[in-house]
């Protein structure tokens, strides 16, 4: 079994965006450039963007927080967005979800204009990618393809299964694999007899969120498991949507929880801001 070192291709990653956005700057005496919009006090949420504006100041992009309190209407929210959209000086814009209940999410994002989009969550870049077209590809989705090419497993012809249909996550993920020519199948909650399919995949992507949901007898003897899932375990312990421990030996490569996909999320947010400023800088 192998292991994929997530942290150290997040490392290599994020040292090629150093270069791009040095470059950049070199070119156009700015630096390539994303602002972070967090509402409300979601304690996750504000791990996560701290995260996010640490890996900035590693790869040189300059980061700009926007924090509005749990309170924060809907027209602040809109308005904040509406005026990142409008500056020039910046390049991408992220809006750290989930957001507080009483907002209208899709109204909020659909602020962020598809040449900002660094998730790559609108409809004209998931349109985009359905299509096999340039665009933004969401960063999750696009960390875990940066793993299997980094580890050079051979994607086309194979047998991809895919557990969880998000739009951030699941969905876009299937395509990916579909558009590297992978067989795809995508499971869900009301999938019947998940475990015939997930048995069949030669490549297993869990991004359910349930802890250790994915069990031993559910895999192929030889299988590349991808484990998107961040969950707390029982013992209030980090841990993903696959049983590690009992799925270990059975398998070809699998990535860890924590170490895993999680690194590769926060890296791929960065090669994405570079390219949006390069994309949209004359
Ligand atoms: P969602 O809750 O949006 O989606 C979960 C998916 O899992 C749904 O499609 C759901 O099906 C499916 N599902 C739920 N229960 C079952 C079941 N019993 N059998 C089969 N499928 C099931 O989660 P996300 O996609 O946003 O995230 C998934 C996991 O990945 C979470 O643990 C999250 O924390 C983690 N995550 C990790 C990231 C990282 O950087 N590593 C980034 C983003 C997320 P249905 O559609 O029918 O409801």
């Amino acid at each position: 079994m192998i292991l994929i070192d997530g942290k150290k291709i997040a490392a290599e990653l994020k040292a090629e965006v150093k270069v791009r956005a040095e470059a950049f700057y070199q070119k156009h005496g700015i630096k390539p450039s994303l602002a972070v919009v967090l509402i409300g006090n979601d304690p996750a949420s504000q791990v996560y963007v701290r995260n996010k504006i640490k890996s900035c100041e590693e790869t040189g992009i300059k980061s700009c927080s926007h924090f509005l309190p749990e309170t924060a209407t809907q027209e602040e929210a809109v308005s904040l967005v509406r005026s990142l959209a409008a500056d020039d000086t910046v390049h991408g814009i992220l809006v750290q979800l989930p957001l507080p209940k009483h907002l209208n999410e899709a109204e909020i994002l659909r602020e962020i204009p598809h040449e900002k989009d660094v998730d790559g969550f609108s409809e004209f870049n998931i349109g985009r990618l359905s299509m096999q077209k340039e665009g933004i590809v969401a960063c999750t989705p696009y960390g875990v393809m940066e793993l299997l090419k980094r580890y050079n497993i051979p994607i086309a012809g194979k047998r991809a299964v895919v557990v969880g249909r998000s739009n951030i996550v699941g969905k876009p993920m299937s395509m990916l694999l579909l558009n590297a020519n992978a067989t795809v199948t995508v499971c869900h909650s009301k999938t019947q007899n998940l475990k015939e399919e997930t048995s069949r995949a030669d490549i297993l992507v869990a991004a359910i969120g349930k802890p250790k949901f994915i069990t031993g007898d559910m895999v192929k003897e030889g299988a590349v498991v991808i484990d998107v899932g961040i969950n707390r375990g029982e013992d209030g312990k980090l841990c993903g949507d696959v049983d590690f421990e009992a799925v270990k030996d059975k398998v070809s490569y699998i990535t860890p929880v924590p170490g895993g996909v999680g690194p590769m999320t926060v890296a791929s947010l960065m090669v994405n801001t570079c390219m949006c400023a390069e994309r949209n800088t004359k």
